[in-house]
């Protein structure tokens, strides 16, 4: 459920009419709603309210724009992220140290080291190399690094391929097969405190029996591990709930996944760490655009809308399905191509999608962009980035700027040598 809704013909986000936002601001914007993530961090919340202690920590990679994550710091949740970059942002919003989880392959010396000096909550580690580097570096400032191993559970999350996480030819996590060795070859060290292990099978899962076999792997492997003497106080089981792109699809819901987190997990006696990222965000923004031109095809007509892969990425990197609709719908159809602007097939939005009508200088909305869209832009063609609005009721603030073609260039220098 979000509040992008048409009102008097127009659609609003919560009590702001879009056409008036693409009048202040330009387009292409993304707009966010404050009460719709706010909603999807109350429902995710309580949909684990059995679960006694945990903490939940918002996948920052997948809106990390800093008054997003304030409004989720306001909700009490923490931080996932994967670079220092994000362990900025998610400091900047106030969110605590102790409430930041550090996840990601390949983490730089400099990374792990500006986290330990954050004495941040937690370092998920992916591999034996960086738990000894880890241990090595935290030992050098004399101090403990909070450790959770995470494994990679051979199981197929059934989603695309380019965001499944947890096969075994997979990057990331440790073998399950290995874990129970690398876990003792760690868990000596000065320097890290492990206390415990996480996995993330991927992103945008439609069914829970893969999460369900991943907990339960992860279940048998805390028992083993403690049967070897280890002290398990911590389990992260990642994120990774979709989120419904098209009208009517049907995902489990938050709550049938906690009902299942409780089930799986009830005799662990661990603190729990969640790590959703989509799920809080992704029907809480549209990337809203304007129609350039309406151009003849051979078969259906093209809608050439002023947003591209570069503001949007997901359609050209994953095939990904976006609803789009017209702002101030008139009530007739049509059949077309939505594409960008940008000089790649690529930049194709949908083909033969039967959408509202539309004609040059309409307003049109994708829906469910707030999760992976501004994040994943880049400058290509150079459009430079869009700027970001939030909608609390009736207010509203950009809250990032566009930064233009101009801007970026002014980074770059013509060495004198080329003069
Ligand atoms: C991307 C990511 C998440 C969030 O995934 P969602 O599908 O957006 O919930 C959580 N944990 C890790 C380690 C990730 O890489």
């Amino acid at each position: 459920m979000d509040h992008f809704d048409i009102k008097d013909g127009v659609m609003h986000a919560e009590d702001i009419a879009l056409p008036q936002i693409a009048e202040a601001v330009g387009t292409p914007v993304y707009v966010y709603s404050r009460a719709t993530l706010e909603r999807h961090a109350r429902v995710f919340r309580d949909a684990l309210d059995a679960v006694p202690d945990k903490l939940i920590a918002f996948a920052v990679k997948a809106n990390p724009n800093l008054a997003v994550l304030k409004v989720l710091q306001g909700q009490g949740y923490g931080a996932d992220v994967v670079s220092v970059g994000e362990m900025r942002r998610a400091l900047a919003a106030g969110i605590t140290p102790d409430k930041i989880v550090f996840s990601g392959v390949g983490k730089t010396r400099d990374e792990l080291n500006a986290a330990l000096d954050a004495q941040i909550g937690q370092f998920n580690i992916e591999s034996e190399e960086e738990g000894l580097e880890l241990a090595e570096l935290a030992e050098a400032k004399g101090v403990e690094a909070r450790c959770a191993l995470r494994i990679n559970p051979d199981v197929d999350a059934g989603t695309h391929d380019k965001i499944s996480t947890g096969k075994a030819d997979n990057k990331f996590g440790v073998p399950i097969s290995e874990a129970g060795q690398i876990f003792g070859n760690l868990a000596d060290r000065p320097g890290v405190q492990l206390r415990g292990v996480a996995v993330h099978i991927g992103s945008q899962l439609g069914d829970l029996a893969p999460l369900e076999r991943a907990f339960e792997k992860l279940g048998e492997l805390v028992r083993a591990l403690r049967g070897a003497g280890h002290t398990i106080t911590h389990v992260d089981l990642g994120g990774g709930l979709g989120v419904p792109y098209r009208k009517g699809e049907s995902l489990p819901s938050p709550a049938q996944y906690g009902e299942m987190v409780a089930r799986v997990t009830k005799d662990w006696g661990v603190s729990l760490i969640f790590e959703p990222g989509r799920v809080i965000a992704g029907n809480a923004g549209v990337l809203l655009t304007r129609v350039v031109r309406v151009k003849r095809g051979i078969n259906d007509p093209f809608v050439i809308v002023d947003a591209a892969m570069n503001d949007l990425a997901r359609p050209a990197l994953y095939g990904a399905y976006h609803d789009f609709a017209a702002v101030a719908p008139n009530g007739a159809d049509m059949t077309a191509n939505i594409v960008g602007p940008i000089c790649e097939t690529g930049d194709t939005f949908a083909m033969g999608r039967v959408c509202d009508q539309l004609v040059a200088g309409d307003l049109a909305v994708f829906r469910t962009a707030g999760a992976y869209g501004a994040t994943m832009a880049s400058s290509y063609n150079s459009r430079g980035f869009i700027a970001e609005v939030l909608v609390d009721g009736d207010k509203s603030a950009v809250v990032a700027d566009r930064i233009d073609a101009g801007s970026i260039m002014d980074a770059e220098r013509v060495p004198d040598w080329l003069e």
